[in-house]
């Protein structure tokens, strides 16, 4: 399986690690980086693992004008027998081809991919936390590089893997947010880039934060571009209900990201033989749902909070509560039961997990 070879440079210095019971979101990064170049004609090649380093790239690369790029979000754990497990990696890298064709930025190999992240977690096994509820957060991307003004599909690219040790999302475990229901910005319409993980879709978004946070919402609840009425996100999570025992979720639409989270959500509950379905879910659904005392749960689900309670909405001047803005119990057995599987508690039935494997990975480092 592993013919996959890297050249690889290791770092002459290693960095100051950050306390692992202390860590922010996103600010601290790993030794090295893992780096591909894709040039027209030759595709793409030099995969290689070098210290982690500032970029060097012409002002006039195409990415910092048009936005041409994409980039994946995926966690690694240690188990208490100090193994690094991976949470379906494989479906980050399928994701991120089917945002690549979006972009029309060339394939990247899904297999060699995943390798390089097995050589690069290896090189930099040091840095994945072993505090509860910690994990390292892994950010692969790609840019286009060429130096050119012209609105156009760049010829030349690069395919970059950076990791940082994370901590737990909400410190004192899991705890219901705040929404605000958006019905001025949209993040996406049909036909739009969605259901794509583009930076140009988050660039979007952030007036419509900013204005949620200035009114103590913490994230945005995001409806359809269109009629303004189907209930899409939350944030950038996927969102689901219970309604009147039923697990519901906006079914994948064109300008719904499909998140892998989502994905494993769905699976669970199937497993568990609640009902569920994936359909469009109104606003007004909810609104009477929540009158009718019958808007029981609602959850967002995404790599980097797992599962995030939905304590209250506000729409209309209205604020509705829900469950009494406590974590529900299916909310609760959902967390539980993924971040088991993630940090290898507890069986995994659905074959999710891939091992680093370090000593496959160091071998074929060679
Ligand atoms: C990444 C993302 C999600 C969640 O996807 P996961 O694969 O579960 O992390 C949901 N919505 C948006 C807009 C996203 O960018």
């Amino acid at each position: 399986m592993n013919d996959y070879q890297f050249e690889i440079n290791l770092s002459s210095t290693k960095k100051q690690k950050p306390a692992f019971d202390q860590l922010v979101f996103g600010r601290n990064f790993t030794d090295h980086m893992f780096v591909m170049d894709y040039t027209e004609g030759r595709g793409w090649h030099d995969p290689r693992i070098i210290p982690y380093q500032p970029l060097q790239l012409d002002p006039s690369a195409m990415v910092f004008h048009y936005g041409q790029s994409v980039f994946e979000g995926l966690k690694a754990y240690l188990t208490e027998d100090q193994e690094v497990l991976m949470f379906r990696p494989y479906k980050n890298m399928e994701r991120l081809n089917r945002s690549n064709n979006r972009l029309c930025i060339p394939a990247i190999d899904e297999e060699l991919a995943v390798q390089a992240l097995r050589q690069l977690i290896s090189v930099d096994h040091d840095w994945v936390p072993n505090e509860e509820g910690t994990s390292l957060y892994i950010r692969p991307f790609i840019i286009s590089t060429e130096p050119y003004l012209g609105v156009a599909a760049s010829h030349q690219y690069q395919f970059i893997i950076i990791m940082s040790p994370v901590g737990a999302y909400y410190k004192e475990g899991i705890n219901p947010v705040k929404i605000a229901v958006q019905s001025e910005y949209v993040r996406a319409v049909k036909g739009g880039t969605g259901n794509a993980k583009t930076g140009g879709n988050y660039a979007s978004s952030l007036k419509a934060q900013e204005v949620a946070e200035k009114s103590g919402y913490s994230q945005v609840l995001w409806l359809d571009g269109k009629e303004n009425k189907y209930v899409e996100e939350v944030g950038s999570m996927n969102i689901f209900f219970k309604i009147n025992g039923e697990i519901v979720t906006p079914e994948l639409n064109g300008s719904i990201l499909e998140g892998v989270t989502r994905n494993s959500v769905i699976e669970l509950i199937k497993h568990w033989e609640i009902p569920l379905s994936e359909r469009k879910v109104s606003i007004d659904e909810i609104y009477e749902a929540h009158k009718n005392g019958q808007l029981e749960e609602a959850f967002g689900t995404g790599t980097a909070a797992v599962i995030s309670p939905i304590g209250e909405f506000f729409w209309n001047d209205e604020k509705l509560v829900i469950n009494n803005g406590e974590t529900g119990e299916i909310s609760r057995k959902l967390y539980d039961t993924l971040t088991g599987i993630q940090k290898g508690k507890l069986e995994d039935k659905f074959g999710w997990i891939v091992k680093v494997d370090e000593e496959k990975a160091v071998t074929s480092a060679i």
